[in-house]
């Protein structure tokens, strides 16, 4: 005999007493096999309930939940003896979980129908994952617009408050039905629809056997992160109940704090963030600006000092400094250039030469780290490389 699935009659059912029917394995790890159950078992993309079940004093807490093809529920409980076959237990399902893939659940049933109405997107499949959700659809790409349209009308079935029906239809009933999908399943069919009774029209009908919430307005909201592509479809990332709010309201904290640091409203963080981009960039551009200037300065001083035919020998404070005099000199007739900039840890060193000289720059370097240590490399025009540090610049370029 099946197991008796009283989440089926009741979703907000979370305590219930029940008799151990048989001992199973699932996955070679032994279970409990109860005649009714109000776990859900993980299946059609929705995870396990969690829980406990107590057999007199003792509470053996429930850590997975599975069904098998006959259509028993095994209960995976934690290390111990299990109770008898027979012994009457009573069970306590996590409410706060329950909750939440309820809310996870209806929202998916409502994004579902949102992106087919906004899109003309079907859902191929979708996954309510421990910390991540997703609807596969089937078009190979989506605008953000018509995402918000969706995440929009998704949230005005929430605010509406309708009622979530779920039952078993008789086979005429099931024909009129107009089902988003098509069941996966040949009997025994299970419905959940989005209003459609009472006057309300209906907004959502598909087959499915997981736990929703009985009225829209307890999924409290839905957020679409975003989309992907992914394998010719179009990936859908959404969160809903209370770990959309906890994740939105985490958001918030962040995007104050982001805001403080701008001295901005949070409404405004996009605005002064992209004001604050552009001076860096003009900051940038007017520090190469006088970096240029500087070298030009410096390159004249130090050629004016160190005669050819004489390398010119320096060594600097900053490194970019540096390439910009080696920059510099390599426009200087027949001169050669070896330069270092000192920055604590050893010599960052460039070695350039201007045209009509015949000079190597990648030999002298490749001779000064193979004597020395350090890397470096590039090519007869310019080299560049580190030596260690405690080297004496000027020595090693004059002796
Ligand atoms: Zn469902």
């Amino acid at each position: 005999m099946p197991t008796t699935l009283l989440y089926h009659r009741d979703p907000l059912l979370l305590t219930f007493d029940a008799q151990v029917s048989a001992h199973g394995t699932h996955d070679r790890r032994a279970t409990v096999v109860l005649d009714q159950t109000a776990f859900y078992p993980e299946a059609g993309g929705q995870m396990a309930d969690r829980g406990a079940l107590r057999v007199g004093e003792v509470e053996r807490r429930v850590l997975d939940v599975q069904v098998d093809e006959a259509g028993l529920v095994h209960h995976l409980l934690d290390d111990g003896a299990p109770p008898a076959v027979g012994a009457a237990v009573s069970g306590v399902v996590d409410g706060a979980r329950r909750r939440l893939f309820m809310a996870l659940h209806t929202g998916q049933h409502l994004l579902s129908h949102a992106l087919l109405t906004v899109a003309r997107a079907d859902t191929a499949s979708s996954r309510l994952g421990e910390s991540a959700c997703t609807v596969d659809i089937d078009v190979p790409a989506l605008a953000d617009s018509a995402l918000r349209e969706a995440e929009a009308l998704v949230n005005q079935v929430i605010d509406e408050d309708l009622a979530v029906h779920a039952w078993f239809p008789d086979e005429r009933e099931l024909a009129a039905l107009p089902l988003r999908r098509r069941p996966k399943v040949a009997d025994n069919i299970r419905v959940v629809a989005i209003g459609g009774r009472d006057g309300v029209p209906l907004i959502d009908a598909s087959p499915c056997g997981g736990t929703h919430c009985t009225r829209t307005a307890q999924i409290g909201v839905l957020s679409v992160a975003g989309a992907e592509k992914y394998k010719g479809k179009t990936r859908v990332s959404f969160s809903a109940g209370a770990r959309a709010r906890r994740e939105l309201l985490d958001q918030v904290v962040l995007l104050r704090a982001l805001a403080a640091q701008l001295s901005c409203g949070p409404l405004d963080v996009v605005p002064a963030f992209d004001k604050l981009r552009r001076d860096v960039l003009a900051l940038r551009e007017g520090t190469k600006q006088l970096v240029e200037q500087v070298a030009a300065a410096a390159a004249s001083e130090l050629v004016a000092a160190q005669p050819a035919p004489a390398p010119i020998v320096a060594v600097l404070g900053d490194k970019e400094l540096m390439r910009a005099i080696a920059a510099q000199l390599m426009s200087r007739e027949g001169r050669h250039a070896l330069l270092a900039a000192n920055d604590g840890d050893g010599l960052h060193v460039v070695c350039a030469r201007g045209p009509g000289s015949s000079f190597d720059c990648a030999a002298f370097l490749k001779e000064l780290t193979r004597a020395h240590g350090g890397k470096g490399g590039g090519k007869p025009e310019r080299a560049e490389g580190r030596l260690p540090g405690g080297l004496d610049w000027h020595k090693l370029t004059t002796g």
